[in-house]
């Protein structure tokens, strides 16, 4: 590989501070345009890490120029409540995101929510027409986390084209998105998960390691090719020597004498999925001013003022 640009540890923070800069940048010009991009954000019920996650993308959109709007819905919301809520956020033009908190509550059947927002707006990317887009290797939405786990490698790795790329987990959210974006950077892509034979055998062919799992410290040097670049997505809270800890799905003290680069828990992952957000919130916004402005111009051709 070569050598990494931010040396052993890849330090997501800063690198999510870079994207937030060109948010700012990008937010800046479309406000000279007369666009203000907006993000309306919907948590529903009183779970404490969401309410600390939407306080987090509130302070973040807030930070770069983005107008948030948060709904705040009670526990027992309704379905319908909450299809209706979507339905006037995909309807009001001022409105560029929409981001629906999960995990909802269990009376609330989570697919045809994120189903009923409109492609366009689905800054999270987990709709179907975004999916399918994604694997077919168009400009969509995609989703934040994956979406952060590229830029990362691209700055640590320059060039991907042709590398062994092992993701391990498959879910919907990160694993799946990754493996679709790497492989459309041309590296070859291996997909492991609880049913792959031999996944540490799998892994140490890899020049790039994902790792999306949710079990701490499962993937230790044991698994790793020296000089391998290594992605931590898990957050995993553990109880050790009487005190609350976060770590990742990587044994960071023992893959990291081994590998060329790893990202931290926290630290790494984590501030590059709110990055991504805002990134995809500023690019719905000029998507959908540029189609505003196409649709006004056919209509014009089609309809001169002066018939
Ligand atoms: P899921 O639980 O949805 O998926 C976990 C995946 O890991 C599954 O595909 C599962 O396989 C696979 N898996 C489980 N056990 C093994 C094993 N022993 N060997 C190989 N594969 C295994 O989790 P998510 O993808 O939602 O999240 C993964 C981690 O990333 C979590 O710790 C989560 O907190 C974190 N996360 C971090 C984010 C961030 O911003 N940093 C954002 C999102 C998630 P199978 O499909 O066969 O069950």
């Amino acid at each position: 590989m070569n050598s990494p640009a931010h040396g052993r540890l890849i330090d997501g923070k800063a690198i999510a501070a870079q994207v937030l800069a060109e948010v700012r940048e990008d937010v800046a010009e479309l406000r000279a345009q007369g666009l203000q991009p907006a993000l309306a954000v919907v948590l529903v019920g009183e779970d404490p890490a969401s309410q600390v996650y939407v306080r987090n993308k509130v302070l973040r959109a807030e930070e770069a120029g983005i107008r948030s709007i948060e709904h705040r819905l009670p526990a027992q919301t309704e379905q319908a409540t909450l299809l209706a809520l979507i339905e006037r956020l995909n309807d009001d033009a001022e409105v560029h995101g929409i981001l629906v908190q999960l995990p909802l509550p269990p009376h609330i059947d989570e697919n045809p929510v994120l189903q009923a927002i409109d492609p366009a707006k689905d800054v999270d990317g987990f709709h179907s027409d975004n999916v399918g887009g994604l694997s077919q290797g168009r400009a969509v939405l995609t989703p934040c986390t994956p979406a952060g786990c590229l830029r990362l490698l691209k700055q640590t790795c320059g060039e991907l084209a042709g590398k062994h790329a092992v993701v391990i987990g498959r879910s919907n959210i990160v694993g799946k998105p990754m493996a679709a974006l790497l492989l459309q950077a041309d590296c070859t892509v291996t997909v492991v998960h609880s049913r792959s034979h031999d996944a540490a055998a799998l892994c140490r062919q890899a020049d790039i390691v994902v790792a999306a799992v949710g079990r701490p410290r499962m993937i230790d040097a044991s698994w790793l090719k020296p000089g391998a670049v290594v992605i931590d997505v898990g957050i995993n809270r553990i109880e050790e020597h009487g005190r609350t800890r976060l770590v990742g799905d990587v044994d960071f003290a023992s893959a990291l004498p081994l590998v060329s680069a790893i990202t931290p828990v926290p630290g790494g992952v984590g501030p590059m999925t709110i990055a991504m957000l805002m990134h995809n919130t500023v690019s719905a916004a000029r998507q959908q001013h540029i189609s505003h402005v196409a649709q006004a111009a056919a209509t014009e051709t089609a309809c001169p003022t002066t018939c």
